[in-house]
């Protein structure tokens, strides 16, 4: 038996049917719609996911508008009791959890080790809820009379999170929600519910009151029936740019708060003072990482002037190194795409760059992976000859696709950059203080890395977005996230 087939041995191979967690309880959803949720890598069923019913949403609301009306009142240094030991639960078990998120979605174990650390710090950073909601005060506004400004929790809020990072991106919301004494709805990926489920467990550990927390798994009709609850006071959305703006409007127009993320074209720049070896390295991890599936994920190289020739050889050397695998193998780099459906979606930008007249010097098409011959695995593909206007210059691919256009100096660069609709993230590769300092400024993306491949904000950040990677403006994450959550309200006091 190979190493990597007695790692697979140490993952539960099929999961049942995922359950709800409403009220501090598990329960069956009485739907008669399952869908099958697929590893990635074998193509296997490891599980059933429901699509609830929208009774089962009006329980899990009711169970959470209830909850609330006890647990604003705990104290705040109370409520984060239980995310401490939410935190030392996720850490015991980080390893686990991390081999769940692979089995669902396909990533790397080293991917998805890194994964669970994010969601872990938003948990660290929530426990400072005490101190990140203080409000602020003026003596003397008037002669004897005193001004407050308290933040209060709100009530029900609810999270509706993408298949890409399966355990970390509820947590950019969740844990500052609860903590700042709202309840709480989570709707995972339909394709990925594990993870949460898992995580949700967790929580249940603590003996974090019945109600605070609540799950319930479906897809489109859950949504719909989140927004059209009128005790539902906030939602946090991550996923497609098409279905971000449609929560946003629908959830905004219903008199919700609403912080949507959506999807992302992200531009890498490399200067010609750029240093090859490490610009390489950080190009290689963005476009590739997670199979090209992150929302940060680096997706076109502008080369600027001499810089072209030199690192297009050294990205197409490295490209070729990947070694694409079950995400389980230790010795994989990169593991499969979220679906065969998926799958076919890539592998149809790639055909269309290839008819719009792009060069393809590195073909991930065909790629097989010994021991996985129904995985919906695509290698690392590089596209050069690539002019902006092309459908693989424009739209999001989310594949491991790197296009590379050829550009004359950085004010191209950060026009191209202003010309596309997303807005997500964008770095620059440069020795020159002067022309980073140009890209930060200007160029129009939430997320700006300066030598680095992969913005990710860390937890006590916003994780931010702009133009049609974002709609909303409070982000999650940090202090934006505590600000989303709370609402002020201004006491005048006068004593006779
Ligand atoms: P998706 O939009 O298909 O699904 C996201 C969530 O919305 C899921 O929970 C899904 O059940 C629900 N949903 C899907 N269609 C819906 C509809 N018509 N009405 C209501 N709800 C619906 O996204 P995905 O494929 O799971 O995730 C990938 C996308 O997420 C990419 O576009 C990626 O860029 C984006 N993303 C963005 C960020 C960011 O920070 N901006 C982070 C991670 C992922």
């Amino acid at each position: 038996m190979t190493q990597a087939q007695t790692v697979l041995l140490e993952v539960k191979q099929y999961h049942g049917r995922v359950k709800n967690y409403i009220n501090g309880q598990w329960v069956d959803s009485t739907t008669k719609e399952w869908l099958d949720v697929t590893n990635p890598a074998t193509g296997g069923v490891i599980a059933e996911v429901p699509l609830s019913t929208e009774e089962e949403v009006r329980q899990a609301v009711q169970a959470a508008h209830e909850a609330f009306k006890s647990w604003r009142d705990v104290p705040p240094p109370d409520r984060t009791q239980y995310l401490f030991a939410f935190k030392s639960l996720l850490e015991e078990h980080k390893e686990e959890l991390a081999r769940i998120v692979t089995q669902e979605n396909g990533k790397s174990i080293v991917d998805a080790r890194g994964e669970v650390q994010r969601a872990i710090q938003n948990v660290e950073v929530a426990t400072g809820a005490g101190s990140l909601m203080m409000g602020y005060n003026l003596e003397d506004i008037a002669r004897g009379i005193d001004e407050d400004c308290l933040r209060q929790p709100m009530g029900v809020f609810c999270a509706i999170v993408p298949f890409n990072f399966p355990a970390m991106v509820a947590q950019w919301f969740m844990p500052y929600a609860i903590a700042c004494g709202n309840t709480y709805i989570l709707k995972p990926s339909e394709q990925v519910p594990l993870s949460l489920n898992f995580c949700i467990e967790l929580l249940h550990k603590t003996g974090i009151p019945k109600g605070v927390i609540n799950l319930v798994n479906g897809a489109k009709g859950v949504v719909d029936a989140l927004l059209d609850s009128p005790e539902v006071r906030g939602v946090s959305f991550v996923g497609s740019t098409g279905v971000a703006k449609y929560v946003y409007q629908k959830a905004t127009a219903n008199g919700k708060r609403a912080q949507c993320q959506g999807g992302a074209k992200n531009f890498m720049v490399a200067m010609p003072d750029a240093q090859l070896d490490k610009t390489v390295d950080n190009l290689i991890g963005s476009f590739y990482g997670g199979a090209g599936q992150r929302c940060l994920a680096g997706s076109v190289l502008l080369a600027v002037g001499d810089v072209y020739e030199p690192i297009k050889e050294r990205l197409l050397e490295a490209a070729k190194k990947i070694r694409v695998g079950n995400g389980l193998d230790e010795s994989a780099n990169m593991g499969p795409v979220i679906s065969k459906k998926h799958q076919d979606k890539v592998l149809g930008y790639i055909d269309q760059g290839v008819k719009e007249g792009a060069k393809l010097i590195l073909d991930g098409r065909g790629v097989s992976v010994e021991g996985c011959p129904d995985g919906a695995f695509i290698g690392p593909c590089v596209f050069d000859e690539v002019t902006p206007d092309m459908t693989i210059a424009q739209e999001e691919i989310f594949g491991p696709v790197a296009a590379i256009i050829r550009v004359k100096d950085l004010d191209e660069a950060i026009g191209i950059i202003e010309a596309n609709r997303y807005g997500n993230a964008a770095s620059i590769f440069t020795s020159d203080g002067k022309s980073a300092r140009e890209f930060k400024h200007r160029v129009p993306v939430g997320n700006v890395g300066i030598n680095v491949g992969v913005a990710a904000p860390i937890s006590f950040f916003p994780f931010s977005g702009m133009k049609e990677s974002f709609f909303g403006d409070l982000h999650g994450q940090g202090q934006d996230a505590i600000e989303f959550f709370t609402e002020k309200k201004v006491v005048i006091t006068r004593w006779f």
